[in-house]
């Protein structure tokens, strides 16, 4: 019988970038199996600080879990004064956010969104490791790898043996409320994702289409969000 390491899982969750393991049944030591789902995630403030960006200056706080998983909240204005505050809750895209990539349209997105939020005068953006749409980035890269061969972003994900979409919002979802923020405004065209958060409590008093203009290196790509996702874009 496999005797699962607790430390050895939670480093493969970290590696993998997987937001929570807490679906994952644990085989302790004594032989039973017991889940995690209905423990109470410890969420922390590791640091809290000043940011100055393009779109103007947020407040950039760090966010722990009991497992030492981390989530960054971009915070503009006075969250408590506002009922349902504007949130964009962004999964890392190291390809897209950092170099530019234009397979997908998360730059985009992300610069849309922290624009929204500076001009609404009061919201947040939560940035989250979920890259790869949860299966971390060497299997983001080797799914590009396929699609480069011919198979679109559901088919590789396929492929390599993991569901269209693997996130979970769990973390973002307890993040907001550690924040205080139980309504909001949601910036996003992913229907999972409204769902995931209503999951966890959080009510959407509105959702708010994120769709940057898009470039042609895209197009394909998003096609193949609409319709096999079911993600609400007019490409
Ligand atoms: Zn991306």
């Amino acid at each position: 019988m496999l005797l699962v390491c607790r430390y050895l899982l939670e480093a493969f969750a970290a590696a993998e970038g997987l937001a929570r393991i807490a679906h994952y049944p644990v085989r302790t030591y004594n032989g039973s199996v017991k889940r995690k789902r209905n423990s109470r995630p410890r969420i922390r403030k590791a640091a809290e600080a000043r940011l100055p960006t393009r779109f103007g200056t947020f407040r950039i706080v760090g966010l722990e879990n009991a497992r030492r998983q981390w989530i960054v909240a971009l915070i503009k204005g006075r969250l408590s004064r506002v009922r349902a505050p504007l949130v964009r809750i962004h999964s890392q895209c190291l390809t897209g956010d950092v170099f530019t990539s234009l397979r997908c349209d998360c730059r985009a997105q992300l610069e849309l969104a922290l624009e929204a939020i500076a001009r609404a005068g009061a919201g947040l953006l939560l940035y989250e490791p979920q890259e790869g749409r949860g299966i971390g980035l060497i299997n983001k890269l080797r799914a590009y790898e396929l699609q480069d061969n011919g198979l679109d972003t559901v088919e590789a994900n396929r492929r390599l043996g993991f569901p269209a979409d693997r996130r979970n919002y769990a973390f973002a979802a307890q993040s907001l409320r550690f924040l205080g923020v139980t309504k909001i405004r949601l910036l996003s065209n992913n229907p999972d994702k409204i769902a995931g958060l209503e999951r966890y409590g959080i009510k959407i008093e509105e959702r708010i289409p994120c769709e940057p203009a898009t470039h042609r290196a895209s197009r394909t790509y998003l096609r193949v969000k609409k319709k096999k996702l079911g993600h609400l874009l007019a490409v």
